[in-house]
């Protein structure tokens, strides 16, 4: 016997990237209001509308979410699972938080016990939140990329994370060596690549800490176990791009060092990427990789306005990423909201259509995970978030004036007036239950 799910709410989710489209003119939103999704044994095989009199027989197992949204699950390609202890750390920019905060609370994770409740706090929260699938930095310890791994699996979720490189430049605990960490990774690499949903990233932590013979090592890596992905960090503050220019004299660029090593290819993941050169995005564009951009963390560190026009003009790829610890939330809405504030300060209004595209549909894509999630088409996996379109008297207030629609407003426009205030004003309280391939595995208590 199959197992036959049925959702019922209004279905979202962004087929294309619409660009910098005014929302009125996007192309790509499907929109399929009071309709039921159909999900049999955790993947997605359809979807209906309610007619009086029909509906999934007695054979589905019927929820009704009528009046709530239900959308793909969030993809937040960057964020660090033990940084839940130090998010929201007065007073800092990155190199000095750092050394104040995160590494303190990562060589905590040495010790089993905070690795592997650190990893179930981390997991479940980001289903809190209505994210389920990211791209995870743990630590440099094997055991706590163990302990995620293991924590992820047992959700059935889609994580893609790997076991910290930092051999110079971070603290007696914190670093490993060139020859140790790849039998690590290459002994994580067989046991957890592939098993389940899981990927592994080779994951060097950004290039001031780790030493050219590391990077090599890395790259040997992502080249000997072809599927794997990259992920490290990349000119996210200007004393960060300067130290790396110090360190790595011959390279072009602070995205040179990574290219010069192999490191860039379609799965590499870069976080940040504030402060490049046209030559640094064509680079991107050429090799496949992308940029997961962090608003959140970027307004809070004071690191910089990322520039995604320069990207949708070069035609290089971007995802949408918390970076907590030093992003304030895990709420992938507010992410969004953030990063309408950061590009509305480049000059540049960003639609809801191309912030949710970026942070489910265009995460799934640049991932290679397109066929798999963040999208609600037949055949992906019903990874899935149920959302309130609106919690507390102003945003219920809000939501209604957009409801009432506006004289001379196209329908399209309309919508996005609706869904761009959830965007603005939602987050995880918002959430109603988060679905792993068709399994729920949070509802709001
Ligand atoms: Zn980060």
């Amino acid at each position: 016997m199959s197992q036959r799910l049925a959702l019922f709410g209004d279905l979202l989710d962004i087929e294309v990237d619409p660009g910098f489209a005014a929302p009125g003119d996007a192309a790509g939103v499907r929109y399929r209001p009071d309709h039921w999704l159909l999900v049999e044994d955790g993947r997605i095989v359809g979807a209906e509308p309610a007619r009086a009199g029909s509906g999934p027989d007695a054979s589905w197992q019927r929820v009704d979410h009528a009046g709530r949204l239900i959308a793909p699950g969030f993809i937040d390609t960057h964020v660090h699972c033990p940084q839940l202890d130090v998010i929201a750390s007065y007073g800092t920019a990155l190199l000095e938080w750092l050394n104040t905060y995160t590494f303190p609370a990562e060589l905590r994770y040495a010790d089993p016990l905070v690795a592997a409740s650190g990893a179930e706090r981390f997991v479940d929260a980001l289903l809190a939140h209505g994210t389920t699938s990211a791209v995870v930095f743990p630590t440099v310890h094997k055991g706590a990329t163990e302990a995620l791994f293991t924590s992820a699996r047992a959700r059935g979720m889609r994580l893609v994370a790997g076991k910290v490189l930092m051999d110079r430049h971070a603290p007696d605990g914190l670093r490993d060596d060139v020859l140790q960490a790849e039998r690590d990774c290459a002994d994580l690499i067989a046991r957890w690549h592939g098993n389940g949903r899981l990927s592994y990233a080779v994951t060097v932590r950004f290039a001031a800490t780790s030493t050219p013979e590391q990077l090599a090592m890395a790259s040997r890596l992502c080249r000997e176990h072809p599927g794997v992905y990259m992920q490290t960090h990349v000119a996210e503050n200007t004393d960060e791009v300067r130290w790396i220019a110090e360190l790595f004299p011959e390279a072009r660029s602070y995205l040179d060092v990574y290219h010069r090593h192999g490191l860039l290819h379609e799965r590499a993941v870069l976080a940040h990427g504030i402060w490049l050169d046209d030559t640094d995005r064509a680079l991107l564009r050429d090799t496949g990789a992308q940029i997961a951009f962090c608003p959140s963390s970027n307004l809070f560190l004071g690191s910089g306005l990322f520039d995604w026009q320069a990207a949708v003009d070069t035609g290089y790829r971007v995802s949408m990423a918390s970076d907590v610890g030093g992003g304030t939330s895990l709420s992938m809405l507010r992410t969004l909201a953030d990063a309408y504030k950061v590009q509305a300060l480049r000059g540049v209004k960003l639609s809801a259509w191309k912030a949710l595209h970026a942070a489910t549909r265009g995460a799934a894509e640049a991932l290679g995970l397109a066929h798999e999630i963040g999208q609600l088409g037949a055949g992906a996996l019903a990874d899935l978030a149920v959302w309130d379109w609106a919690v507390g008297p102003v945003a219920t207030h809000r939501d209604a004036v957009a409801r009432r629609g506006r004289a001379g407003v196209s329908p399209l426009a309309a919508l996005h007036e609706r869904v761009f205030a959830w965007m603005t004003l939602g987050d995880e309280r918002n959430l109603v239950a988060t679905y792993v391939a068709g399994s729920c595995r949070h509802e709001r208590g």
